[in-house]
């Protein structure tokens, strides 16, 4: 096999397996449970999950999406979480290339990745990822792009406009919009991508949010009260500022 086929086959397996362990962050984090143990087991009858059934992808396809013991349905989530973290690596190594940016990028995409799963399932942004994604993020921005001062201006910028788009919203609508949660998600991105990518990010997580939140009332499945689960628009639209941000805004630049 030759170098330009092993390194992504090389990213995709790490991304695959990095996947199972983000499932097992996604479903402990909110419920306040140890990562390190007890090892997998069936959250329906508590079986042990035997090591050839915890391969991913290939372990939810062989037993048919459902347990070996009790046959209880597993998740989609599953697998659809390794795929996505596999996209990640797979995206990140091909736009950054085999550079110590990537890696950050790419550990910042793990982080968006579970904040996507569990703000969609529990409305919850775990301080346990978002906290320690400002610090690292932050420390990177030392020796990285986007460089320090851009990280710290795209800290407040990310959580400040956030934070006061809610005190306005909380005075005039008299209700609680959005949590805590999102203003310090939002102030990760800014310390990972910087004080452009997270007005990007905070731009396109607006736009899709706002179109979901359209449909939803167009089909009769929601009102402009309905809470959407914004974090996951904002995982959604910082990967998209991560791998193509720059781009973006030479893009709107050259509009103008
Ligand atoms: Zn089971």
């Amino acid at each position: 096999m030759n170098a330009t086929v092993l390194g992504p086959a090389l990213l995709a397996v790490f991304g695959l397996a990095v996947g199972s362990f983000l499932n097992v962050c996604i479903h402990r984090l909110p419920r306040g449970e140890s990562l390190a143990w007890p090892g997998s087991h069936c959250p329906s009858c508590g079986a042990a999950i035997r090591w050839y059934d915890n391969v991913p992808v290939l372990g939810y396809l062989l037993l048919g999406g459902r347990c070996r013991a009790c046959r209880a349905p597993i998740g989609v989530r599953y697998p659809a979480v390794e795929l996505a973290t596999m996209a990640v690596f797979l995206a990140h190594g091909w736009a950054l290339g085999p550079t110590p940016l990537a890696a950050v990028r790419i550990a910042f995409g793990c982080a968006l990745v579970v904040l996507f799963a569990v703000d969609l399932e529990h409305q919850i942004l775990p301080n346990a990822i978002t906290l320690p994604g400002i610090l690292v993020g932050l420390v990177a921005s030392v020796w990285l792009p986007p460089g320090p001062r851009s990280a710290l201006v795209g800290v407040l910028v990310g959580g400040g406009s956030l934070w006061l788009l809610f005190e306005i919203w909380k005075r005039f609508r008299g209700v609680e919009a959005l949590g805590m949660g999102d203003v310090k998600m939002l102030a990760m991105v800014g310390a990972f991508l910087g004080w452009e990518q997270v007005i990007v990010t905070l731009v396109l997580s607006s736009v899709a949010g706002s179109l979901v939140g359209l449909g939803l009332i167009a089909t009769g499945r929601g009102s402009l009260g309905s809470k959407l689960p914004y974090g996951t628009f904002i995982a959604l639209a910082a990967m998209a500022a991560s791998l193509a941000g720059n781009r973006l805004v030479a893009w709107y630049l050259g509009l103008l």
